[in-house]
């Protein structure tokens, strides 16, 4: 089973993605928790050329590309070897991060997005995506450290973003679940647990 969490910076994923992980542990599921951009050791790499600030005027279909080459190693080295065994796998962010960030955000076409993704995971597409869905204003208040270079984009970039992500949820809401994460953390994981126990295999 492959659960996505979605969301702008300062959403509440990592918290999330760790209650949610305990949670389906405990029903006695192998879970592997993961994260894009970053969770191969090519990854880590792309990572730091992506979010250093020496990066700022990178060309956007050439920042597109990289988080798309960063998924497809993902994809083929951690996620779908998982999956394969039969574990549950819960990524912090995936493909509708692109569409969103270097989609709508940018000044690049959602659905090229989308294409070059399909081909980078082989189409592979999550059971469940869950949408944590905050303010851009309320999310930086949650910054503990200082905001790395797509953090430091203008508030009007994060309004794209948040509007792009609402977008891939209303067009797909078999495979989304929408939730406000302006609320209480404990609240939020009780919403997501309360879908997961209907489409979770058990
Ligand atoms: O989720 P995390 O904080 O690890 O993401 C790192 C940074 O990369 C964030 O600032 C996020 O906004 C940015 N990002 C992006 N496009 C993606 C995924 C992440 O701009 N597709
Ligand atoms: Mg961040």
């Amino acid at each position: 089973f492959f659960l996505v969490l979605e969301g702008g910076d300062g959403a509440g994923k990592t918290t999330q993605v760790e209650a949610l992980a305990e949670w389906i542990r405990a029903k006695g599921h192998e879970v592997v928790v993961t994260k894009e951009p970053g969770s191969t050791p090519v990854g880590k790499r792309l990572r730091s050329i992506l979010l250093d600030v020496s990066s700022a005027g990178l060309s956007h279909r050439a920042e597109a590309l990289l988080y798309a080459a960063d998924r497809a190693e993902h994809v083929d080295t951690v996620v779908r070897p998982a999956l394969e065994r039969g574990a549950v796998v819960i990524s912090d962010r995936y493909v509708d991060s692109s569409v969103a960030y270097q989609g709508a955000g940018r000044d690049l076409s959602p659905s090229e997005i989308a294409r070059i993704n399909r081909w980078a995971t082989e189409g592979l597409v999550p059971h469940l995506t869950v949408l944590l869905d905050v303010p851009p204003e309320t999310a930086r208040e949650r910054f503990t450290e200082a905001p790395d270079r797509l953090e430091s984009e203008p508030a009007e970039f994060h309004q794209r973003v948040r509007a792009g992500f609402l977008t891939l949820a209303a067009a797909d809401p078999a495979r989304y679940l929408v939730v406000d994460a302006a609320q209480e953390p404990q609240t939020v994981t009780t919403a997501v647990r309360h879908r997961l126990d209907q489409v979770l295999p058990l």
